[in-house]
């Protein structure tokens, strides 16, 4: 079966409705480019989330995957393996951290961190048991699990879905007054996302990590930064806390750690953060596995040479001026940091989601979130010409609209 009408039904008729695609059937990719099962190519805007930091097919990734593949891809953490050590000592040092807990998803590393948080309060700080509070921001996205959706302010992400895990302060994203205020002797950790991704690639104020920081180490709450989408070079910096000079408590990461080829997230902190944990305290059959660590460690060491950040902070250069070249033009307000942006289309012309349609028809991939708002986060690896190609695609669309 190759038909998309006829897969595209199928997927409706048979999946759980938990998404709505965009119409297009992908059967292959390479660097930036994907192809449909019509054989049309389309430039990939949206990067699978910033989980395709590297492209489509990396051959380094691919190759270094394809070596693991034919060792030893699992063992359960029940034994040593030997690509674990490795994985978690590159990837600590890419932090300047020194312990790594590797998990898959993403939504399984927040929940790593609120659970290390929560526990360091009770055994370090000396919160009485179960009454930890951890803060958070308004619009945040972390994850799909009930406790992260507990303190998601998104209806459609919270609503009928409780009841909900208690301990989380909302405050508004931005302030760190807010935050200041929230913090009391029960509170463990302030979680939030140095840029906010699904929000809509909010940027914070200037100074914000760094009064977050100051507030954190001066009340005793852990730092936890949600780098799931921000991190691994997205915003021209290893880290989106590099721009202000900050070094959180707990690194969240994820999606790009992953090469786009497995899932691999991982929580990164001192020793006296995630020391806290012993044996049976927390675990994950497909953790750390022997594929996850070899890819792991070919994506740390391609990061390591600060190569695709240079890239994303020269091409982001590009990106964001040839973007606000448009606003006026169809484009209301356009946000972001390295190759990253969030634009705002003007809503008399159209939702998001139309425009993402339309978009799609001048072969460009990208993604709504929001109403209007269109994020744009092409693989890092994309060539000048290309990005230039897909930003012309773009003010085409907003003229077909
Ligand atoms: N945290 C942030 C900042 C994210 O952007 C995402 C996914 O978009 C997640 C957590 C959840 O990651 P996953 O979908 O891998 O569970």
């Amino acid at each position: 079966m190759s038909d998309a009408t006829e897969l595209i039904e199928l997927s409706e008729r048979r999946s759980a409705h938990n998404y709505h695609p965009l119409p297009v059937v992908i059967r292959e990719g390479s660097g930036a480019w994907v192809t449909d099962v019509a054989g049309r190519r389309y430039l990939d805007c949206l990067a699978g989330y910033s989980a395709l930091n590297f492209g489509h097919g990396n051959e380094r990734i691919l190759r270094a995957a394809r070596e693991q593949l034919s060792r030893v891809t699992l063992t359960s953490r029940a034994f040593h393996h030997d690509r674990f050590a490795e994985f978690c000592a590159r990837l600590g040092d890419l932090a300047g951290k020194e312990m790594v807990l590797p998990m898959n998803t993403g939504a399984e590393a927040v929940e790593t961190a609120i659970k290390v948080a929560r526990r360091w309060g009770y055994d370090v700080k000396g919160v009485p048991e179960g009454q930890a509070t951890i803060v958070v921001a308004e619009g945040n996205f972390h994850g799909r699990t009930t406790t992260i959706v507990s303190f998601s302010t998104d209806p459609d992400a919270r609503g009928g879905f409780g009841p909900y895990t208690p301990g989380f302060r909302v405050v508004p994203y931005g302030s760190a007054e807010a935050i200041a205020e929230a913090i009391d002797d029960t509170t463990v950790a302030v979680l939030i996302e140095p840029i906010q991704g699904e929000a809509g690639v909010i940027v914070p104020p200037d100074g914000y990590l760094r009064a977050v920081r100051e507030i954190c180490t001066e009340r005793r709450v852990l730092f936890a930064a949600d780098e799931i989408q921000s991190g691994l070079a997205r915003t021209g910096a290893t880290f989106a806390c590099d721009h202000e000079g900050v070094v959180p408590d707990m690194y969240i990461l994820g999606k790009a750690l992953g090469g786009g080829v497995v899932p691999v997230s991982a929580v990164v902190a001192d020793a006296d953060v995630l020391g806290v944990l012993g044996p049976g305290q927390h675990g994950s059959t497909f953790g750390g596995n022997p594929l996850a660590c070899a890819v792991g460690i070919e994506v740390v060491v391609m990061l390591a040479t600060g190569e695709y950040q240079a890239a994303a902070r020269r091409l982001g250069k590009i990106l964001h001026d040839r973007l606000r070249a448009l606003i006026g033009r169809g484009v209301v307000a356009v946000r972001g940091r390295g190759l990253w942006a969030g634009v705002d289309i003007d809503p008399a012309l159209g939702t998001g989601r139309r425009f993402c349609e339309v978009l799609l028809e001048h072969g460009v991939l990208a993604k709504d979130t929001h109403g209007s708002t269109v994020r744009l986060a092409p693989p890092l690896v994309i060539s000048e010409d290309d990005l230039l190609l897909a930003v012309d695609r773009f003010a085409a669309a907003l003229r077909d609209l």
